[in-house]
């Protein structure tokens, strides 16, 4: 397996996708580690009472797209195997050829899923990645991979949580700025969940109506389908 490239992108994401796309396309070789499963339209569970397919808690097995993290004042939802996987917007469909035309391929970019980027260091002008398994505790396939810049590109938390590890745990990148963790915030949104109706409230898309009280507020009415009751 092919180890040094000249862009390693962490996170397959919005961000680490297009960044990777963007990359390959000027003839850079990209390496794209995801941490997350690789998903095809027939893994989605039904509902998202399918936890094993809905939760990322790899610890019991759980390798879904959405993970729960709970910090004293909040809780937070995130992505795993890219943001789009979970996010709840509604898009066009695009045409087929987005499908076919595999760009990613074309111009040389790799994808690695189940693995997580873990250890950062900096030696003789190039970057090192140690990478090891997210979703096998009993063989870590544990991998070193080179390049000469690294794009960290795992979401707020994922992004924060390896760049703490690095300045703080590993030591290995020092000079990661002190303001580090510091004033991270939430989207600012907050859920609040509406159930035991009389009639049915969920027909339809998930998100179709928006409205601002003032200037300060913005709500969005977010349907889950039928028999996805996991979140209540
Ligand atoms: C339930 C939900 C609903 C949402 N709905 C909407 C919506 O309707 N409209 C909207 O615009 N936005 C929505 N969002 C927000 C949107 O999904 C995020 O803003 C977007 O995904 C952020 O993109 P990103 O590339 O920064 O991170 P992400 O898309 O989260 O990608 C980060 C990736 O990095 C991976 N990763 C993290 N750490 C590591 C590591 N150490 N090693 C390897 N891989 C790693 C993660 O598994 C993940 O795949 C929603 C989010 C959630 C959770």
């Amino acid at each position: 397996m092919e180890t040094s490239f000249d862009y390693i992108v962490i996170g397959s994401g919005f961000g680490g996708s297009v960044s990777a796309m963007r990359l390959a396309e000027k003839g850079y070789s990209v390496l794209v580690l995801e941490k997350g499963k690789e998903y095809s339209s027939k893994d989605f569970p039904k509902t998202n009472l399918n936890l094993f397919k809905y939760l990322w808690i790899p610890a019991l097995k759980m390798h879904g797209f959405q993970k729960l993290t709970f910090f004293k004042d909040a809780s937070i939802l995130s992505g795993v195997g890219g943001g789009s996987l979970v996010y709840a917007n509604t898009l066009f469909h695009p045409p087929e050829e987005f499908f076919t035309k595999n760009k990613w391929s074309k111009f040389g970019a790799q994808i690695i899923s189940e693995t997580l980027a873990e250890k950062i260091f900096y030696k003789g002008g190039k970057y090192y990645l140690e990478t090891k398994s997210s979703t096998n505790f009993l063989f870590k396939r544990r991998k070193t991979f080179q390049a000469n810049g690294i794009i960290i590109s795992g979401g707020v938390l994922g992004t924060m949580e390896l760049l703490l590890k690095q300045k703080y745990t590993y030591k290995t990148l020092p000079l990661l700025s002190e303001k580090l963790g510091h004033e991270v915030r939430t989207n600012s949104e907050t859920l609040c969940a509406v159930s035991g109706a009389n009639e049915k409230l969920n027909n339809g898309l998930a998100i179709t109506s928006v409205f601002n009280p003032d200037s300060n507020t913005h709500v969005e009415i977010v349907k889950y389908p039928d028999w996805s009751n996991a979140m209540k």
